[in-house]
């Protein structure tokens, strides 16, 4: 039996990594798949992980349909074993309903890594049709650290390291980012409330004003 598989986490957790690493295993094996990926961070086109690995990929718009594609490419006498999406909550939750059809209609098993949520905590439109859809939810076990040393379940988004909670749902950026420019940090659950970054609690251990507790609940 073929599934939907979503493999789930925050930025920097390993995912792009795993993703290589599943299509490697299988050509290994003599298995061809088609990866699907969207706003990847080595541009259009590309599959890429932070361990300096990276593949070509199908870039997938927002126009794109996903199981249209896959029939034009095996109708073409194109081989397709299986499906890798990454950057998965990027895309629309059609898009994810076209997933499932691949999985039930060409029996292709399809394997979507993505964040769950948004800087804001709240989750990606596609991804929440993906825990809606999936036969199979895998919460990834490289576990990103928050600065604090505790597990890193939330993603912020920074400008100049101080967390930003206003703004649209996807901006492109990445972890370590310049100063200035827009970034990213995983933090725990813990200091995303408190909107504490590795930044702003280096400022603060250097400050004799820092308390526990968020700004505006000090007044
Ligand atoms: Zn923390």
């Amino acid at each position: 039996m073929s599934e939907l598989v979503f493999f789930s986490g925050t930025m920097d957790c390993g995912k792009s990594t795993l993703a290589l690493q599943i299509g490697h295993n299988r050509s290994a094996r003599g298995l061809q798949g088609v990866i699907f990926t969207r706003d990847d961070r080595a541009g259009e086109g590309r599959l890429s992980s932070r361990l300096g690995l990276v593949t070509d990929a199908v870039e997938a718009d927002e126009t794109m349909d996903l199981y249209a594609y896959l029939v034009a490419h095996l109708s073409r006498g194109a081989r397709a074993d299986y499906v890798i999406v990454d950057e998965a909550q990027f895309l629309a939750p059609a898009q994810i309903d076209q997933l499932a059809r691949i999985v039930d209609d060409l029996e292709l098993d399809v394997f979507a890594f993505g964040i769950t949520t948004d800087f804001r905590t709240h989750l990606f439109p596609g991804s929440r049709r993906l825990i809606e859809l999936a036969d199979r939810i895998e919460s990834l076990q490289v576990e990103a650290l928050c600065w604090c040393g505790a597990r890193a379940t939330h993603n912020a988004r920074t400008v100049g390291g101080e967390m930003v909670v206003e703004g649209a749902q996807v901006v492109v950026g990445d972890v370590n980012q310049a100063q200035g420019e827009v970034g990213y940090e995983v933090l725990c659950r813990r200091h995303h409330l408190r909107r504490m970054t590795s930044a702003t609690a280096q400022a603060g251990a250097l400050s004799p004003d820092v308390l526990p507790v968020p700004r505006e609940a000090r007044t």
